[in-house]
């Protein structure tokens, strides 16, 4: 399945969850099984022979593509919460977001101190999210060996932004 396929899986909801937003819906990519495997399949492709000794997944579409990640490269699982939604000690990182700010979360022993952490979300847009995912990974001592998305949405910059921070970043389709 091409990239083009991909795409077109993706459903768009104009005015969602604002007026004058236009949410790109990827569940309809995930309920097709050829076009979730293949989503998989290319995410991975780029991390072959590269030590990944956990993936990161964020609340809440990173967890089912984070999982499905983590079970492709048979390596452990660390879901990166919203604030008050991890039962254990956690460590917290604040970050911006367009109008605003939000906290995200992990457990104090998820990471350990030199583990390499791939970074997992379903869209990047301004990167707000994804680099504060970056931060958090980094205060618990792990490397963030890359970040990776379905979707990237160019105009908004999320890409420049991780760029930036070093890091390399796959998407699939813009
Ligand atoms: P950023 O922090 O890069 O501005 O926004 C990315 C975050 O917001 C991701 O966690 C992503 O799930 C969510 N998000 C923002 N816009 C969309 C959208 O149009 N579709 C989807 N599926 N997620 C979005």
């Amino acid at each position: 399945m091409a990239l083009d396929d991909i795409r077109d899986l993706i459903r768009t909801i104009p005015d969602y969850p604002k007026p004058g937003i236009m949410f790109r819906d990827v569940t309809t990519l995930w309920a097709n099984a050829r076009g979730f495997r293949t989503a998989i399949d290319r995410l991975v492709q780029p991390y072959a022979g590269v030590r990944i000794d956990k993936v990161a997944g964020i609340e809440a579409r990173g967890f089912v593509l984070g999982g499905a990640v983590a079970h492709q490269l048979s390596v452990g699982f660390v879901p990166v919460c919203k604030k008050g939604k991890l039962p254990w000690d956690t460590i917290a990182e604040h970050y911006e977001l367009e109008y605003g700010t939000d906290t995200i979360e992990i457990h104090t022993d998820a990471i350990r101190e030199g583990e390499n952490i791939l970074i997992v979300d379903d869209l990047l847009a301004t990167g707000g999210t994804a680099a504060g995912a970056v931060n958090l990974v980094r205060k618990a001592g792990g490397t963030v060996v890359g970040c990776c998305f379905i979707v990237d949405l160019p105009d908004l910059g999320g890409k420049a932004k991780l760029h930036e921070m070093g890091l390399s970043v796959m998407t699939l389709c813009e």
